[in-house]
């Protein structure tokens, strides 16, 4: 038998794609948990995928052919699960990375879902709101044969939201002939949408935070605290901590940054924003660039923009005690190892920021048995499924003396890993 280290793709070279890494770190955790080679055939490769063309009529008459897909990495534990993003980058084995980590964000808090992901190469800024429908509604309908309540149901990702998502379950439902509102998660509350989804990540990861605090006996009151993002995930992430007694001594979005060391007030930060586009030149700061701010004195730490933000380069000089993954990939492996070895605690991107899918299952659950929970039930259900996965996954780390991450990927890849063997291989 080929030794699984012989089939990992090579790490180190420059062109790696996003696909070399998931497959890297599920090889690691298939190698550390004991698995065979099989096993690690079979979760490498996505049990499904489709791409189609779509026929777009812009609205000057021609016709465009745009190429979508949709990939689903694995079933074993529930339908698969995943947003769907719009960009010109999207590409097949970018969207089979991220379904494979949609795999393991679902198992690592112990929802019942597999993981899915879809894409659709297009720069929806270049459309019309018209035509951006017009692409949506025909994509569903070539997508129809793999997405369903109870077989893949996806979610919004970058540059698709609610009104996207109102639009799939639209057009899902007329070729069924009535409403179907479990098809996708992330809706307008109007039509099937959860409370609470919106501010979901940021609570799920503020959760965890509360987790590392207790762990660790850190207090978060009084902790200061440096964001970097200021969208959904990083202005709502800064809202409640602020209410948990932290002080917000930074925070920025793409067109820089701003640092006061006595705290921001978040609600003027958004206000702020909201009439200029940006939060800097927001008074009573002082400019700050985004790499600044990952540098910044400060307890916590909240990456919450971009992946691959701290990196070899300038983990050595991260001087936060805790570094929560709110954005998706932020922390490159090499700069995992600098962190680890300096002592930072690193809550990794599919726990901490899993509170957004978390919530999306919410939505599913309440969809399909058309009964809609307050926002109360849905937060303390939250916490409840948070709380547990900090839990199982600092136990695993501190039973193997791993990192987070390594504890969160042999977590999430031993409860997929057995799933698939308890159900067997049919026929
Ligand atoms: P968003 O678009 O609402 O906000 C992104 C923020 O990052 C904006 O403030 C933007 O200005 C800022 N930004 C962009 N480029 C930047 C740069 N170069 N430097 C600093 N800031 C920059 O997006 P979001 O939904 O908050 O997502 C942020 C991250 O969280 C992403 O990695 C996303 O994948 C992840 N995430 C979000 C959710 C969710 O439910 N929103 C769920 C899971 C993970």
């Amino acid at each position: 038998m080929t030794d699984i280290l012989d089939t990992r793709p090579d790490t180190t070279a420059v062109t790696r794609s996003p696909l070399d890494d998931a497959r890297s770190q599920l090889a690691d955790a298939i190698k550390v948990l004991g698995y065979d080679q099989g096993m690690y055939d079979l979760l490498a490769a996505p049990r499904r995928e489709l791409t189609v063309s779509i026929p777009l009529r812009r609205d000057d008459g021609r016709v465009e052919i745009i190429t979508g897909h949709r990939v689903q990495h694995n079933y074993s534990r529930g339908p698969a699960k995943g947003g769907l993003r719009y960009s010109p980058h999207v590409d097949l084995d970018e969207v089979r990375a991220l379904a494979m980590w949609m795999s393991w964000k679902c198992a690592c808090v112990n929802i019942p879902y597999g993981g899915g992901k879809g894409g659709v190469v297009v720069d929806p800024k270049k459309l019309t709101l018209r035509e951006v429908e017009g692409l949506t509604r025909r994509f569903t309908t070539e997508i129809i044969p793999l997405i369903g309540h109870d077989c893949d149901t996806p979610a919004p990702d970058v540059n698709t939201n609610a009104q996207t998502m109102a639009w799939i379950m639209d057009t899902y439902s007329m070729h069924h002939g009535y409403t179907i509102h479990g098809v996708v998660t992330g809706k307008p509350i109007a039509v099937g949408g959860s409370l609470g989804r919106n501010e979901a990540t940021a609570r799920g990861a503020v959760f965890t935070l509360q987790q590392w605090s207790k762990a660790s006996g850190q207090p978060l009151d009084g902790a200061r605290v440096s964001i970097q993002g200021y969208g959904n995930a990083g202005s709502i992430a800064a809202t409640l901590l602020n209410d948990e007694g932290a002080s917000i001594v930074a925070v920025s979005d793409s067109t820089g940054g701003i640092h006061n060391p006595s705290g921001l007030d978040p609600a003027k930060v958004s206000a702020w924003k909201r009439e200029h586009g940006t939060v800097v030149g927001f008074p009573g700061a002082d400019g700050v660039s985004n790499q600044e701010i990952l540098e910044l004195d400060c307890e916590v730490l909240v990456p919450a923009a971009l992946e691959n933000q701290i990196t070899s380069a300038n983990a050595p000089n991260v001087r936060a005690k805790v570094v929560a993954e709110a954005a998706n990939g932020p922390t490159t492996p090499e700069a995992d190892e600098i962190l680890y070895d300096r002592g930072v605690f690193l809550i990794p991107d599919i726990l901490c920021n899993a509170g957004g899918v978390t919530v999306s299952y919410f939505e599913w659950v309440q969809d399909m048995q058309s009964f809609f929970w307050t926002e109360d039930r849905i937060n303390d259900s939250l916490k409840g499924i948070m709380d547990r996965a900090f839990a199982d996954v600092l136990g695993m780390s501190e039973r193997h003396e791993v990192d987070m991450r390594t504890a969160a990927y042999m977590m999430a890849v031993a409860r997929v890993a057995e799933a698939t063997t308890l159900r067997g291989l049919y026929p």
